[in-house]
């Protein structure tokens, strides 16, 4: 429906309207190369789209400013870093006190009692422990289902994304595993210890897990990094008394998911993993991610911990759980992170879903629009996919290149990754309003 020229022209022209309206990011951006690779600190910030990278002056709710004074209505939200809002009061003033107080000491606080407590009244699992990022949850996650399995394989999706975590960068391509092909630097095989399946395959799952020697299986509740990609009915429930079978571990990443309401999927749908990773948002933006497990779990991380002479286990960072992430979490958790705060945003979100839905088919576009909780998701293709070769299958990049680099110049941030809208407690229906009338605005220009 969409013509491959009129995509083209509007990737140029959006190009040279970006390049023309952001003159100090582009100084910046000259600057920054004398000693940034690439000429950024962190490679993911070219991934816009952008000519060169937009710098951010700062941020607050659901609003962003760049360095040229432009202000966006932030859906992106820092890929979910910020999806509680851009420096929630209670989590700046919480990190103010703590900043003069001393940031790191690798002694517990006070606030590591209430954030125990928090964390197991909410996600209903006894025991946690804390990393800086939830890449490295998961691979602690990993490793501790190993260790107390004694088993050497892992199952993970098609499609999944779980950080930079190196067991589980495997695909599959007509339905044969590979190493992701984009991987840098790889030397070793993966595939010899991470088997890899389609999500919603039950026969899969049963085939996989049927030799016995699975220590886990990791997975996001409902896939959102390869688009969005929902569990039919009972999977979930499915996969959960299937590794109980086979004695294979249940691990959650809930890092995304939990915008399905406080408590996350789990909380909500269920059923109750063995263990469960939560990184990003949980200390409003400040690096933290937690891990939490069941009492078994714990008991038997006990045994192989008191089996281990030396006292060291391959985990853990030395920043980890430090007094400025306790001090942040803490404040997220009980302040921000609250049924109040979903409350404004889950209805939202559902407006904004219908807004995107009204809008594409305003357009005569068959496009696929899904949401879970806050997190939404639009997809140029007309079937939601049930797997990740499907939603793969389904992406666009240069047509969504254009997309979004027509809404960032006209002030809207939505992730640049994929198509992914976030709604934060400061997100107003107003911006709600302008993203659909924008998003329609591109749709026509490229409909011309
Ligand atoms: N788990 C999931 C589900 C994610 O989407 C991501 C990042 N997108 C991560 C883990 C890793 O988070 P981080 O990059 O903060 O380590």
């Amino acid at each position: 429906m969409i013509a491959p020229a009129a995509i083209a022209r509007m990737i140029a022209d959006e190009t040279a309207r970006f390049t023309a309206a952001n003159p100090r990011s582009a100084a910046l951006a000259k600057d920054a190369a004398r000693h940034w690779h690439r000429g950024v600190p962190f490679h993911w910030m070219l991934d816009w789209g952008t000519p060169f990278p937009l710098f951010a002056a700062r941020a607050e709710g659901s609003r962003l400013w760049d360095a040229d004074g432009h202000v966006y209505d932030d859906f992106c939200l820092g890929d979910t870093g910020s999806m509680f809002g851009h420096s929630p009061v209670p989590v700046s003033r919480a990190i103010a006190r703590q900043g003069a107080q001393g940031l790191t000491f690798m002694l517990p606080t006070e606030d590591a009692v209430a954030v125990g407590d928090l964390l197991a009244e909410r996600f209903g699992l006894p025991f946690w422990q804390i990393t800086s990022t939830a890449s490295e949850a998961n691979r602690a996650v990993i490793r501790w289902c190993r260790g107390i399995t004694g088993r050497d394989k892992i199952i993970v999706f098609n499609g999944c994304y779980h950080g930079a975590v190196d067991d589980v960068f495997v695909d599959l391509r007509d339905g044969v595993p590979e190493l992701r092909r984009s991987l840098v630097g790889q030397v070793y095989d993966m595939r010899e210890h991470t088997r890899v399946i389609e999500f919603n395959d039950l026969s899969a799952l049963e085939a996989a897990l049927a030799p016995g020697n699975v220590a886990c299986v990791l997975t996001e509740p409902a896939l959102t990094n390869v688009g969005m990609v929902l569990p039919d009915p009972g999977y979930l429930e499915a996969l959960r008394d299937l590794t109980r079978r086979h004695g294979t571990l249940l691990v959650f990443d809930e890092t995304h998911t939990i915008s399905t309401r406080p408590g996350g999927w789990t909380g909500t749908h269920g059923p109750l993993p063995d263990l469960f990773v939560l990184g990003k948002p949980v200390a409003g933006g400040v690096p933290c991610a937690v891990y939490g497990f069941s009492a078994e779990v714990a008991e038997r991380m006990e045994r192989v911990r008191a089996a281990n002479e030396s006292g060291h286990s391959g985990i853990g960072t030395t920043l980890s759980a430090n007094a400025l992430a306790l001090a942040a979490m803490r404040a997220a958790l009980a302040e921000v992170m609250t049924p109040e705060a979903y409350a404004h945003m889950l209805p939202l979100a559902d407006r904004l879903a219908e807004t995107l839905r009204a809008t594409i088919a305003a357009h005569g576009l068959d496009w696929h629009v899904t949401h879970v909780g806050a997190r939404g998701e639009f997809i140029c293709a007309g079937t939601p996919p049930r797997n990740g070769t499907e939603a793969r299958a389904a992406m666009q990049g240069d047509l969504e290149r254009a997309i979004h680099l027509y809404l960032i110049n006209r002030g809207v941030l939505i992730a640049p990754f994929h198509n992914m809208t976030l709604v934060c407690p400061a997100t107003t229906e107003d911006q709600v309003a302008r993203l659909g009338n924008v998003l329609g605005e591109c749709l026509s220009s490229l409909m011309e």
